[in-house]
């Protein structure tokens, strides 16, 4: 701008400066024009006294080398010129200022010489004896005006531009500084130019719009980051290109993937090749959902794609835990496939014991075999039946029991006596030792985790072995504590012995009549009392299991 500004100023000032001179030249080029007329008169007049006086011998003196001297007799004939040869010259009677000269006594005009193709001025004066004496001098053209002057013309041009330069560069600097120096974070602050103050006022205007506009942004992203942060959702927004523009801590820390931040591409945070797809989908405008499994985790991962007049704009990733979901449809499937297979293998032995008892093909010393095995095997699904059954009642919460102020010491002694016969068949000695202690509990479900765990301690023991109930207070609960010198749970296994038909050894389990669901029902009714289990094992050397129920407050 300053350069445009200077430019105009300068080509402005030299342009006015040229014209003034030509002005000013065409001014001095008549005033000239006036003096050399007058100089002319002058001369002539004094030609005509030189003539009158000498006659033609007036001639014969003369120098004149600025202007020419015509003698001229009445009838026009040139009696002496003092540049061109008179005898050779035609008549000059018919030429503008002779005639006026015969008929005023001067004349004057102004014309191309024939002779000498110049502009000339004229002026002719008629002498007493009718003889005329004209003299002529060549008119100064502009250009020799000019040429002339060239010398002072030259310096003062040269001297115009160069102060001409500095004005112009000084002013062009002067009306550009305000300009510069705006203060444009406050336009109502600047006192500069009057014409500017509509412009800073709507500047002024549109600067405190875009203000309120950005708080009101800022505070709308505010919120939504506060939304999405405490989201347990995993929670990604990605732009077209794959990038993610925002995260929320719960996709980043299922993503494992801390450090991450906007502008990095999604696809080099998780190359699962499931979400791949689902953001190919997504890129084609679709809607889609997936289960994806990560870190031992499932999640239920919805693409979104945002779209404005049908332009995808970015997508949402929506990461949902489902973990829990798909482990109880797990456990279902599980335990639906176990169910079937423990009810099928002794439906199988009943149906193939019948079948051959109805064909006749049992011999009759045999058959009280035959009988007792369809029995025992009947007993068995009996058995799993009312352990499924009382499982699911366990599920539902067993909302239809009684709590009751309960003495786990007397519980314990009862379930012990009515267990003595199984451990006297299996050679095992099982006593019992310890203290009174009221705990508010189901009585039918504590005594039920009593059995199974002394039923299990008999029978995963020796002959001859021991298995040892103690109970007692002990930290403001009560301890039920069953420790047999049995063979033991490896390491491996103790961790899921209480899991739903989890056996350490199947067909040992099963050989000695197990469904494989007892730890279980006593899992669930443990939770249910809120008392944890604890377990102690070493193959070889016996297992500790111990519960400790909550003991009743006194009232
Ligand atoms: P089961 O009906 O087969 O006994 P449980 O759920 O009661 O089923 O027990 C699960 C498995 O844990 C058993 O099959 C057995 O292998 C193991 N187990 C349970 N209690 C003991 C114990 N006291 N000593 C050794 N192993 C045991």
């Amino acid at each position: 701008m300053t350069k445009r500004i200077f430019r105009s100023i300068w080509v402005v000032t030299l342009s006015v400066f040229l014209a003034a001179v030509l002005l000013f030249l065409g001014i001095l080029y008549d005033y000239f024009s006036d003096i050399q007329r007058s100089q002319l008169r002058a001369e002539t007049a004094l030609a005509v006294q030189g003539v009158t006086h000498a006659g033609a011998a007036y001639f014969e003196s003369l120098e004149c080398s600025d202007c020419r001297i015509t003698w001229i007799g009445p009838d026009g004939t040139v009696l002496y010129d003092s540049i061109s040869n008179s005898s050779n010259m035609e008549n000059h009677l018919q030429r503008d200022e002779i005639r006026q000269a015969l008929e005023d006594g001067t004349g004057e005009s102004a014309r191309y010489s024939t002779t000498l193709a110049e502009r000339f001025f004229y002026c002719a004066q008629q002498l007493p004896d009718g003889t005329l004496i004209r003299l002529s001098v060549e008119q100064n053209s502009i250009l020799t005006l000019l040429l002339g002057m060239m010398q002072p013309l030259c310096l003062i041009f040269i001297l115009a531009f160069v102060l001409s330069f500095i004005l112009a560069s000084h002013s062009a600097k002067k009306i550009v500084q305000p300009l510069n120096e705006l203060n444009l974070d406050e336009p109502l602050e600047n006192d500069g130019y009057d014409e500017l103050s509509p412009l800073l006022r709507r500047l002024d205007h549109q600067q405190r719009e875009i203000r309120q506009q950005q708080h009101q942004l800022l505070q709308k992203q505010r919120e939504f980051e506060a939304v999405i942060s405490n989201m347990t959702e995993g929670i990604v927004l990605l732009n077209q290109n794959m990038n993610i523009l925002s995260i929320n801590p719960s996709a980043k820390h299922l993503l494992e993937a801390d450090s991450v931040s906007s502008g990095t591409p999604i696809l080099s945070v998780c190359r699962n090749p499931r979400m791949q797809e689902l953001l190919h989908l997504a890129e084609q405008k679709q809607h889609s959902e997936c289960i994806l499994e990560l870190n031992h985790k499932y999640y239920q991962l919805s693409a979104n794609p945002i779209l404005s007049d049908g332009e995808l704009l970015g997508i949402v990733l929506l990461f949902l835990d489902v973990t829990e979901k798909e482990k109880s449809e797990q456990m279902r499937r599980e335990f639906t496939a176990n169910v079937s297979h423990e009810l099928k293998t002794p439906l199988h032995t009943i149906s193939g014991c019948a079948e051959l008892m109805t064909n006749g093909l049992v011999k009759p010393e045999d058959m009280p075999h035959f009988s007792s095995q369809i029995y025992g095997e009947a007993q068995r699904m009996t058995q799993l039946i009312e352990d499924i059954i009382e499982l699911s009642h366990l599920d539902e919460g067993a909302g239809d029991l009684m709590w009751e102020s309960t003495d786990l010491y007397e519980l314990t002694k009862q379930a012990a006596e009515s267990l003595q016969p199984q451990a006297k068949a299996a050679q095992v000695a099982l006593t019992l030792e310890g203290s009174s202690c009221i705990i508010h509990a189901i009585p039918r479900l504590v005594s039920e985790i009593v059995c199974n765990l002394c039923d299990n301690a008999i029978k995963y023991n020796h002959s001859g072995g021991n298995v040892h109930i103690t109970v007692k207070p002990e930290n403001g609960s009560a301890l039920l504590c069953v420790a047999d010198t049995g063979i033991g749970i490896p390491d491996e296994h103790q961790e899921r012995i209480f899991e739903r038909f989890y056996r350490v050894d199947k067909s040992h389990s099963k050989e000695i009549g197990g469904t494989g669901l007892g730890l279980s029902i006593v899992k669930h009714a443990a939770v249910l009392h809120n008392a944890p289990i604890t377990l102690t094992s070493k193959p070889g050397e016996g297992t500790v299991i111990t519960v400790a129920f909550p003991l009743q407050k006194p009232i």
